[in-house]
């Protein structure tokens, strides 16, 4: 396996592989992998050809006060993980590559999608994903790109990114893993104390919860809200900040349970911040 942090050497590596017909198959990530990330790639190693992981905590996600210094980075860990899974190539570029202005001058903004839900509470946050996956799409040129159901509207933003801006890959959607508890897997989980890491998995189990009452007949969006909003309640560590049932193709809320649907949630709980999503359409 190769740890690459230089363009050229990045591109090297990449044509060497396009040179004996592989394809290339790419997971990007933030690093300080877990199951979920591991999910991904092992996927991605189904697919055959030459496996490129990208470890690289993009700044310009993050808007200001959020948990950039605080997001948890162990790149030796995750480059054992990474041997372990046989991949192929780890590209961890410094920030001072990928931005050497502090930012990118051109950026990619995902129009209304990145504008509602995550986008509304994290402003600026999927300008700086699409923007940075357009640079490492462009860097790594894959054939196939795994992305995670975990982040739902990541998924949906960069599925339209790449039919708008006629990016020539496909992108592979993956299910979400979750702990035996239900608790969505995330880097950020290893900050939660106890406590915390007790009362979260409440947001899975509401939508889920709220899977079953669609699942039962229960159609009117109204009644499956309060009731997710309900058991979230009970739990005082858990400070909500939206609960919505959307259309999962471009995320508008919905009235009525008919057809597809996606339960999506995200929560304060302690230092961090969770989200969670979960179908519940009849679809
Ligand atoms: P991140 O490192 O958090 O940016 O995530 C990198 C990729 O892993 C993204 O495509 C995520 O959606 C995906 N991912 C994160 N957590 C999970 C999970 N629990 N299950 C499946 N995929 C995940």
């Amino acid at each position: 396996m190769q740890v690459v942090t230089a363009e050229p050497d990045l591109r090297a590596a990449l044509a060497d592989a396009r040179r004996g017909g592989h394809s290339v198959e790419f997971v990007p990530t933030m690093g300080a992998f877990h199951e979920g990330h591991l999910s991904l790639v092992r996927r991605a190693r189904r697919a055959g050809g030459l496996l490129v992981v990208s470890v690289f905590v993009n700044p310009t996600q993050f808007g200001s006060g959020e948990d950039f210094e605080t997001y948890p980075r162990d790149l030796e860990a995750d480059i054992d993980h990474a041997e372990r899974e046989k991949v192929d190539l780890v590209f961890a570029p410094t920030t001072e590559q990928m931005y050497p202005e502090g930012r990118a001058r051109t950026t990619v903004q995902a129009g209304r999608l990145g504008e509602i839900l995550e986008g509304e509470h994290r402003p600026g946050h999927f300008a700086g994903v699409a923007t940075v996956c357009a640079e490492l799409f462009n860097l790594v040129q894959p054939d196939r790109v795994y992305l995670g159901q975990k982040d739902a509207q990541q998924l949906a933003v960069l599925r339209h990114m790449v039919a708008d801006l006629k990016f020539p890959l496909e992108i592979v959607a993956c299910p979400t893993v979750r702990e035996p508890d239900g608790l969505a897997m995330s880097s950020r989980n290893v900050r939660l104390d106890a406590g915390q890491r007790r009362a979260a998995p409440v947001l899975s189990r509401a939508l889920h919860e709220m899977a079953r009452l669609v699942q039962e007949g229960e159609s009117d969006v109204a009644a499956l809200l309060r009731r997710g909003r309900e058991l979230i309640a009970r739990q005082p560590a858990v400070r909500l900040q939206y609960l919505e049932i959307v259309d999962p193709q471009d995320f508008t809320s919905l009235d009525r349970v008919a057809g597809e649907a996606l339960a999506v949630v995200a929560a304060h709980v302690g230092p961090v911040r969770l989200i969670d999503n979960v179908f519940v359409g009849t679809a």
